[in-house]
């Protein structure tokens, strides 16, 4: 059986051909797919023969809502679906005067072990296909009766672990044919794993890369970032200067605020010099508190900020939203899957 979801217009439209039948019908599916049809048998214009031959070789995914929780405060949407195979991840919804904006997840679980992440805590259980990822943007959007105008790749999982899936996974979302959603729309955020930047940058899109920097220096990096062991935070800035210099998109950096951690003004100083003659924004994070992590919010983010715009950078303080439901970092998944375990499931 195919996930005919994870499949491109052209390659639907070939599949199309190879069965007999006239090249529209491969739009005629795409575009029922991208609306959001959960099964061959919704798809009326089809005849009946060709959505059984459809049903015999090839499968819709169609996740369910597993939980909902909506702010009272700002009205973001938090969803934790589950798939096909019983495994559950998040979507978020958050509603900003720009346009309603989803967070949605690259994998099941992450392996890169951040210190302060609550996704990572269980390890990784699985890569999401194109279409889970698909699905996560437009079922939220079904539900919610919202329209959606901005992909933020900052959910569950590290989308540079997963790339030959997002990046199919962009292809789709992008198309005129199904949701449309410009590149310009659309943010992936990475802890830095290098050679994913490489590949993305070589490939010129003009998303947003957000790099999760959280400490400028090698040695405090390294201890809340793993990854940074792999890849060094001295050849993550060059990574993204090369990225810079072959998209010419201005990098974010993300940086969550950890009390007595990385909020010192001399890590200020140096995300300045580290980052000097090329365009970056640095969006500071109020740290959410994990339950499992020792780690606490740092009292220090508007005098952080202030130390980086003594420099000339731009840095912003990122506005908690959701604050009144479990609406980031893996948070709603941890609760649903320690809820199971007191089930005894
Ligand atoms: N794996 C990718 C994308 C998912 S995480 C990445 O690392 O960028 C999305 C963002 O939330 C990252 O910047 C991550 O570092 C941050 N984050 C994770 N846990 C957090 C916490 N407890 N408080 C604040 N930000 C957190």
């Amino acid at each position: 059986m195919t996930d005919i979801k994870s499949m491109t217009r052209q390659e639907i439209t070939e599949a199309m051909q190879s069965m007999g039948e006239p090249a529209f019908r491969g739009k005629q599916v795409f575009t029922w797919l991208h609306k959001g049809a959960r099964s061959f048998e919704e798809m009326s214009n089809l005849s009946k023969s060709l959505r059984q031959k459809l049903a015999a070789d090839y499968f819709v995914t169609s996740p369910q809502v597993a939980r909902k929780q909506v702010s009272a405060q700002d009205g973001t949407v938090k969803y934790l679906w589950e798939l096909g195979d019983g495994n559950c991840v998040e979507t978020v919804l958050m509603r900003y005067h720009h346009g309603n904006t989803v967070c949605v997840s690259s994998q099941v679980g992450c392996r890169m072990g951040c210190a302060f992440c609550a996704s990572t805590v269980g390890g990784k259980v699985r890569d999401l296909r194109p279409s889970e990822i698909l699905d996560q943007v437009l079922f939220t959007q079904l539900d919610s009766g919202l329209p959606i105008s901005n992909i933020v790749l900052m959910g569950i999982g590290e989308p540079m672990d997963n790339l030959d899936n997002v990046l199919r996974f962009l292809e789709l979302v992008n198309h005129p044919d199904g949701l449309n959603i410009g590149m310009r729309h659309i943010s992936l955020s990475t802890c830095g794993v290098l050679p994913g930047i490489r590949r993305l940058g070589d490939l010129g899109l003009q998303l947003t890369l957000s790099v999760s920097l959280h400490a400028p220096d090698s040695e405090t990096r390294s201890k809340i970032m793993p990854v940074n062991r792999a890849y060094d935070v001295e050849d993550l800035f060059q990574e993204c200067r090369r990225y810079f210099e072959k998209t010419g998109r201005r990098i974010s950096f993300e940086y969550a605020m950890i009390d007595g951690v990385n909020d010192h003004d001399w890590q200020a100083d140096l995300i300045a010099k580290k980052v000097k003659g090329m365009p970056a924004h640095v969006n500071l994070i109020p740290l959410n508190d994990v339950r499992e992590s020792p780690l606490k919010p740092s009292r220090r983010i508007a005098a952080f900020q202030k130390r980086l715009e003594s420099h000339g950078l731009t840095a912003t303080v990122r506005r908690s939203l959701g604050g009144d439901i479990d609406a980031s970092c893996g948070q709603l998944r941890r609760r649903a899957m320690e809820e199971r375990k007191g089930e005894g499931l």
